[in-house]
């Protein structure tokens, strides 16, 4: 627990001193879809009133596949929050109900208690630094204008979005205590590892096995794309290993700076499980070669020379 404690206080910059309600707070809630959902950072902190009372930010973390953050998408998050009160609109009150001052702190909205020389003005716990409370409470909420309930909540991701982006989305936080206003919803992007491409940055990298013949003759192979395919012509020599760029293939910039690219390795395929006919013709083949058909091995066994002396 003391870890957890040490991480929320480092990731969500919040006060060491925060009141440990303000943080059992950010363990409370739970995640749907995989997310994981936790107050952000509290409400308090601030000085008036209306900030202690103000909803708390939420972070939500949502994972997303390559193709959404290539191409945007737009999604739709279940969350358990604290939301508005349908009963009492967010105020509170039972219908007809007054406001009325706060008897705790003689509508002052802080109480003062003394522990040996000091005296500790705190925010009043009844009417959470309000001043006055409800004669009647609404007995949906039980005054506090918010009920834990499940939301949906609609977000546009934009195409190009990268892996930890934080979208921010406005007011979608918890509620505020008797009306007051919501806190935001941040949502955490992560994007899932992908079974072909790998990214960075705008561009997309992959691997593409191309037999061995067309590596050695040249020829046009197919190469995946997050939009479909490309044709790509493999020039006569090809090397495994060898990288081939389609330019303005990769993702599409999130500020508007055009595309990245997409890098094919390719990778020669050596032939496998030969027939008698395929294996005699490779014999044949093999006869036919000389040291001028594999320059580069040729070029290694000169350097490494003395090593077989
Ligand atoms: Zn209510
Ligand atoms: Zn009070």
């Amino acid at each position: 627990m003391a870890t957890e404690k040490r991480d929320y206080y480092e990731v969500l910059g919040v006060a060491r001193n925060a009141p440990d309600e303000e943080v059992k707070r950010a363990y409370r809630g739970s995640g749907f879809g995989g997310g994981i959902f936790e107050t952000f950072f509290g409400g308090g902190g601030g000085a008036g009133a209306e900030d202690r009372r103000r909803g708390s930010d939420l972070r939500y973390d949502m994972q997303i596949r390559l193709e959404e953050a290539a191409f945007g998408a737009e999604k739709q998050i279940e969350i358990e929050k604290l939301d508005t009160c349908e009963k009492c609109g967010g105020s509170g009150a039972a219908p007809g109900s007054r406001r009325i001052s706060c008897s705790t702190c003689g509508g002052r909205g802080q109480v003062v208690s003394s522990r040996g020389f000091f005296q500790i003005s705190q925010t009043c716990p009844r009417c959470h630094g309000a001043g006055e409370i409800i004669e009647k409470p609404c007995e949906k909420c039980r005054g506090e204008g918010r009920v834990e309930k499940l939301s949906r909540v609609k977000l546009q991701v934009p195409a190009g979005i990268r892996e930890g982006t934080r979208l921010r989305s406005l007011r979608n936080g918890e509620a505020g205590i008797g009306g007051a206003p919501p806190g935001d919803l941040y949502v955490v992007i992560h994007i899932k590892e992908h079974q072909i491409f790998q990214r960075e940055g705008d561009d997309l990298y992959c691997e593409v096995p191309i037999p061995f013949s067309v590596a050695a003759l040249g020829g046009e192979i197919d190469v995946p794309t997050l939009e479909g395919k490309a044709h790509l012509k493999v020039t006569a020599g090809t090397q495994s290993g060898q990288m081939f760029k389609l330019r303005g293939k990769g993702i599409v910039n999130v500020n508007g700076r055009g595309h990245g690219d997409l890098f094919a390795r390719l990778i020669v395929e050596v032939p496998s499980r030969l027939n008698g006919e395929q294996r005699r013709k490779l014999e044949e083949f093999a006869a036919l070669c000389g040291e001028e058909n594999t320059p580069i091995r040729k070029g290694f066994f000169e350097k490494a020379k003395e090593f077989f002396k």
